[in-house]
C-alpha cells in the first residue's frame, strides 16, 4: 500500500481512491461540479472592497472548489452588525458589487452561493438605529462580552415576521440577478431563524411558538417563500445549527434535531449543517480535532434525500472520502482549509495532496473578522492580497536578478522568505543555529494542543527540501564575519525575537526587569530549563503562550497559578475563539487564575500581586515565576552587519534586511507575511508596501437604505 501511494505521488496521478471527491452532485436545479464546497465564511471585505472580495473568492474557484459561497449577507438594514465588517445586498449598487464575484467564480466553472442572513436579536443595529428584531425580546447571548450592548430587541409582531420574509425574498431576487446559483436561508449561530427554534428565546404563544413544529414555522416559511421566488433556477439551501437541538429530548423523535430535520426533510435543496457558536463551529485545533462536528450532524442524511454539506477543518483527503463513503456528508465543506489552501482540491486531483498547505486551526482568520479587517491567514500570506497586490497563492513572478540569497534563521519568516524566493528561481541558502529547523515552532508545537501548528514549518521544509536551487544548513550559527565571506548578494536576517523578563507598572510604563535564578521566560523553558516548586505564570502577552505554558507545567505535576493584568486568562484569545476553553483547561488542571493583577515584588517563597484598579495587594507563596510578556528582536547580527556597511561592496553584498520577529515581534501570521513579502518583492522595489486601493461600486445615486 505504501509503495502504491509513493508511486501515485511521484507520477503525480490522482489517487483513484479520491475520484469519489470529484463526482458532480445535483443540488436542486443546479449541479455542483465536484464535492468540494466552500461553505459560507466571513471575508471582512464587504461592499467597500468589491474587487478584493471577488478576487479572493475567485481564487478558490480557480483552485477547484466546486461551490464558492459568500459570508453572511444582510438582507435589510434591520440586520446591521456594525462595527463588524458584514456584507449587504440591500440595493442596486450591492447587486453590481456581488456580480463581480459571481462572474469571477463562474469563470472557473464553479457555482456561486450566497448566505442571506438576518441577525435578529444578535445584532445591535448600531448604524441603522432600527430596533432589532427577535421572537420574544431576548437578546442573543446577553452575558457574552462579545455581544454586549445596551439595546434589547423588539418582540416581533406578525407583520414584522412577514416583513422579514419579504426582505429575504427581495434579497433572493437580487441575489439571482447578481448571478448566484445557490441561495441560503440561515437558521444558525444565534441569528433570527435560530432564535425562533429555541424555546428559551422563543416564548411566543402564536403559531410561531410552543411546539417544535410551531417554532420551525418561521424557517419553513422563509424556505418556501425563497423557493417560490427563485427556486426554479436557483437551489435553496438551509444552513442550520444542530448542537443544542441534538441535546434536547423530543417526544416524537430521538432529539429535537431529529424531529426538525424530519419536519423539513426534502423542503430545502441542500442541508448545510453546523454547530451553534463560533468557538465550537470554528474550533481552534488546540481544543477541537479534524471532523469534530460528526457526532452532532451524523444523522441528517438518514432523514432527507437532499444532499448534505458540513465542515470539520478537513484537510486530509482520506478523511473526506470516509465522510462520503460512510454516509455522513455528500459535499465536503471547507472554510478554513479553503483559506489556508485555495488549491486544495486541485492538488488532490493532481496527485499532489502532500503539497496541501494545511490549515493549522489557529483561528487568526476569525480574529481578523473580530478586528474588523479583511481576512488574514497564518498559512497563506496571499489571502486578501489577490487583487490588492496581485499575489497568487501558486504563481510567482520570475526572479529579477541572478543574486544569491542567504537567509539566516529557519523560523516561519525565514522559511517562507526562502520558499517564495526559491519558487521565483533564486539560488537560496538557509542557515540556522539549531539542529532542528522551525524556529519558535520547534518548542511551541510540542506544547499541549499545538501540534498542528508544526505544519507551518513542515509544509515549507517539505517544499524547500525538494528544490534544486535551495541549500539548507542546520546547526550553523553565523556571525557577521562569516556572512561577509559567503559571497551572497542578498542577506536576510530572520533570527527571531527573545522573551524578556521586563515588567510594567499599572500605567503601562516599563518598570525594568525582574532578575534572579527563580525567574524564567518561555525561552528558558524551550531549552529544557524548567521552574521548580510552586510556580506563577505571569502573563501580559495575553495571547496563547501564557495559558499553554501554565497547562504544560501543570501537566508535569507542578503546582501552578496564573496571573495577568487582563480581565481573563489569555485575554486576546477571545479573538480566536479559544478563550472559554483556556479557562476550562486551566481549571481542569487546578491552575488558579488571578486577573487584573500586576506583579509587584518577588523573592523565592514570597510574591506580591497588586490589583490594577484598587491597588489592593495579595501575598502568594511562590517559588518560581515564568514571565510571558514583552518580546524584543534578536537583532544583534543585523546590527553587527550594518556596522560593517563599508565592507559590503567588496563582499558583493547588495542588501541586508531583517524580517519576521527580528523586525517586529508578532504572531506566526506576521512572521509568515513578512517572509512572504520579502520573497515576493525582491528586485521589485516599486511594489514595496504599496497596494491597489479598492473603492465601492456606485452606479446609482445615493438613496434610501430600505428599498422595499
Ligand atoms: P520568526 O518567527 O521571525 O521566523 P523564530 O524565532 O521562529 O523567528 O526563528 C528564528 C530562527 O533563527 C531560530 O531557529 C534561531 O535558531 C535562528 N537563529 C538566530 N540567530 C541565528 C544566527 N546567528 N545564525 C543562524 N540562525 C540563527
Ligand atoms: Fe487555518 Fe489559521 Fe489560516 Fe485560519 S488563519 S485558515 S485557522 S491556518
Amino acid at each position: 500500500m505504501l509503495c502504491l501511494t509513493a508511486l501515485w505521488l511521484n507520477t503525480k496521478i490522482m489517487n483513484p481512491n479520491y475520484a469519489i471527491l470529484f463526482e458532480p452532485v445535483p443540488i436542486g436545479p443546479v449541479i455542483a461540479p465536484n464535492r468540494f464546497y466552500q461553505v459560507p465564511h466571513a471575508s471582512g471585505m464587504t461592499e467597500s472592497n468589491p474587487r478584493v472580495r471577488a478576487a479572493f473568492r475567485a481564487t478558490k474557484a480557480e483552485g477547484g472548489w466546486g461551490v464558492v459561497s459568500t459570508g453572511a449577507v444582510s438582507t435589510h438594514p434591520s440586520c446591521d452588525d456594525s462595527p463588524l465588517p458584514f456584507a449587504r445586498l440591500w440595493d442596486e449598487n450591492d447587486i453590481r458589487s456581488h456580480a463581480l464575484a459571481t462572474e469571477a467564480i463562474h469563470a472557473h466553472g464553479a457555482l456561486a452561493a450566497i448566505e442571506l442572513w438576518h441577525g435578529g436579536g444578535a445584532v445591535m443595529n448600531r448604524t441603522s438605529r432600527i430596533a432589532p428584531y427577535s421572537p420574544s425580546g431576548i437578546p442573543w447571548s446577553a452575558t457574552h462580552v462579545g455581544f454586549m450592548g445596551q439595546l434589547k430587541p423588539r418582540i416581533m409582531t406578525g407583520d414584522d415576521i412577514q416583513d422579514v420574509i419579504r426582505w429575504q425574498v427581495a434579497a433572493a431576487v437580487r441575489a439571482r440577478r447578481a448571478g448566484y446559483d445557490v441561495i441560503y436561508v440561515y437558521a444558525g449561530m444565534g441569528y433570527l431563524g435560530y432564535e425562533f427554534l429555541l424555546p428559551e428565546y422563543n416564548l411566543r404563544t402564536d403559531a410561531y411558538g410552543g411546539s417544535l413544529e410551531n417554532r420551525t414555522r418561521f424557517v419553513k416559511e422563509l424556505i418556501e417563500s425563497t423557493k417560490e421566488a427563485v427556486g426554479d433556477t436557483c437551489a435553496v439551501a438551509l444552513r442550520i445549527s444542530l448542537e443544542e437541538l441534538r441535546a434536547r429530548p423530543s417526544e416524537n423523535n430521538e432529539s429535537e434535531a431529529h424531529e426538525l430535520v424530519s419536519l423539513l426533510s426534502d423542503l430545502p435543496d441542500l442541508w448545510d449543517v453546523k454547530m451553534d457558536s463560533s468557538p465550537t463551529d470554528c474550533g481552534a485545533s488546540r481544543f477541537r480535532a479534524e471532523g469534530s462536528h460528526e457526532p452532532v450532524i451524523d444523522f441528517v442524511k438518514k432523514l432527507t434525500t437532499r444532499p448534505v454539506v458540513g465542515v470539520g477543518r478537513f484537510t486530509s483527503p482520506d478523511t473526506m472520502v470516509s465522510q462520503v463513503k460512510r454516509g455522513i456528508l455528500d459535499l465536503i465543506g471547507g472554510a478554513r482549509p479553503s483559506i489556508a489552501d485555495p488549491f486544495l482540491p486541485a492538488k488532490i486531483k493532481a496527485g499532489k495532496e502532500n503539497e496541501i498547505r494545511e490549515c493549522i486551526g489557529c483561528n487568526i482568520c476569525i480574529a481578523s473578522w473580530h478586528d474588523g479587517v479583511p481576512v488574514r491567514c497564518t498559512q497563506n500570506a496571499t489571502v486578501g492580497e489577490e487583487w490588492r497586490k496581485n499575489w497568487h497563492p501558486e504563481k510567482f513572478p520570475r526572479l529579477g536578478s541572478d543574486d544569491k540569497i542567504l537567509i539566516v534563521g529557519a523560523g516561519p519568516a525565514g522559511l517562507e522568505a526562502g520558499l517564495i524566493a526559491a519558487k521565483r528561481g533564486y539560488q537560496v541558502t538557509i542557515a540556522d543555529a539549531e539542529k532542528t529547523l522551525g524556529g519558535r515552532l520547534v518548542f511551541e508545537s510540542s506544547l499541549p494542543g499545538l501540534s498542528e501548528w508544526g505544519r507551518v514549518a513542515d509544509y515549507r521544509l517539505y517544499a524547500l527540501q525538494a528544490m534544486v536551487n535551495v541549500e539548507i544548513y542546520p546547526d550553523n550559527r553565523l556571525n557577521a564575519e562569516e556572512i561577509l565571506e559567503l559571497e551572497q548578494e542578498r542577506i536576510v536576517i530572520a533570527t527571531g525575537a527573545s522573551w524578556t523578563n521586563m515588567l510594567y507598572s499599572s500605567l503601562e510604563i516599563p518598570l525594568g526587569s525582574l532578575d534572579g535564578e527563580a525567574v524564567f521566560t518561555p525561552d528558558d523553558l524551550s531549552k529544557g530549563n524548567l521552574p521548580n516548586g510552586r510556580v506563577l505564570v505571569y502573563d501580559f502577552d495575553n495571547y496563547y503562550l501564557g495559558g499553554v505554558l501554565a497547562e504544560f507545567l501543570a501537566r508535569k505535576g507542578l503546582d501552578v497559578s496564573y496571573a495577568t493584568p487582563a480581565g481573563h486568562a489569555s485575554a486576546w484569545t477571545i479573538m480566536t475563539n479559544e478563550q472559554p476553553f483556556v479557562h476550562q483547561v486551566l481549571h481542569e488542571h487546578n491552575v488558579g487564575i488571578l486577573t487584573s493583577m500586576l506583579l509587584k515584588t518577588f523573592q523565592p517563597g514570597a510574591l506580591v500581586l497588586e490589583n490594577i484598579f484598587t491597588g489592593a495587594t495579595q501575598n502568594l507563596e511562590i517559588d518560581s515565576v515564568v514571565i510571558v510578556g514583552q518580546r524584543m528582536p534578536r537583532d544583534e547580527l543585523f546590527h553587527a552587519l550594518l556596522a560593517r556597511k563599508d565592507e559590503f561592496s567588496d563582499a558583493g553584498i547588495k542588501s541586508v534586511d531583517r524580517i519576521g520577529d527580528c523586525l517586529a515581534p508578532g504572531a506566526l501570521v506576521h512572521a509568515v507575511y513578512s517572509g512572504h513579502e520579502y520573497g515576493r518583492q525582491l528586485d521589485e522595489p516599486e511594489l514595496s508596501e504599496t497596494y491597489l486601493r479598492d473603492i465601492p461600486i456606485a452606479d446609482i445615486d445615493p438613496g434610501p437604505a430600505i428599498s422595499n
